[in-house]
């Protein structure tokens, strides 16, 4: 999913299509990319109504610090549907390594976590919060807890990975004199707002590489 998905507005309509800056220089002449699917007509576009990128939901977890990441060992294209078996999470410290609970125990992950949802858990301004999450996190990883054996005796209560990174998330909150989240207060107010998000785009993406373009329907709201 690296292409650059752009939006105008044309026929009274939201329309939707990959930018043809990404393209190969020698494929720009190619002039149906550059007609509205509705009317057939080139598009010209006025002062004010050039086409906007629409931002990529999916971020470089390695390079995002103490967050908590939601990815798919299948790829991005694979975070549209809310569902325990097809995502894997886990937490970034400022090094850029990624801390998740697996069948072989808790790993630190250098790669993999290229496209992935980033929650941020940080503010900017709490540097004394930043200063103590990578030694938290670690210290937090070698609890027996964490140890392989114990991973599908957790499976019960749900995804491990998820239970591994909520209880480090209350850990660091109540460090901070913060009550504790249940994973339903977590998830409703910080994950799935997101993931809406996410899994639009994808709907969107699958669109423009089938058809070429998509068509907001009128209720739509993005
Ligand atoms: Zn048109």
């Amino acid at each position: 999913m690296e292409k650059t998905v752009i939006k105008y507005r044309h026929c009274g309509r939201d329309v939707y299509s990959f930018s043809h800056l990404d393209a190969p220089y020698s494929h720009r002449t190619d002039d149906s990319e550059r007609r509205c699917p509705i009317c057939r007509q080139t598009r010209t576009f006025g002062l004010l109504d050039a086409p906007v990128a629409l931002p990529c939901p999916f971020r470089n977890g390695h390079k995002v610090s103490c967050a908590f990441l939601i990815g798919s060992i299948h790829g991005p294209s694979y975070l549209g549907e809310w569902n325990d078996t097809e995502i894997h999470v886990g937490l970034s410290n400022s090094e850029g390594l990624v801390y998740n609970y697996t069948l072989s125990g808790v790993r630190r992950d250098a790669h993999g976590w290229e496209q992935c949802v980033c929650v941020q858990l940080i503010p900017p301004e709490r540097r004394d919060l930043r200063e103590s999450w990578d030694s938290e996190l670690e210290q937090f990883s070698v609890l027996p807890e964490w140890i392989p054996e114990r991973f599908s005796e957790e499976r019960a209560f749900g995804s491990c990975c998820y239970g591994f990174a909520l209880t480090f998330i209350n850990h660091m909150r109540w460090l901070d004199g913060k009550a504790s989240l249940s994973r339903d207060e977590f998830t409703g107010h910080h994950v799935l707002p997101r993931m809406k998000t996410v899994s639009r785009y994808i709907n969107i993406y699958h669109a423009i590489l089938q058809h070429g373009f998509y068509i907001a329907n009128t209720l739509d709201d993005m």
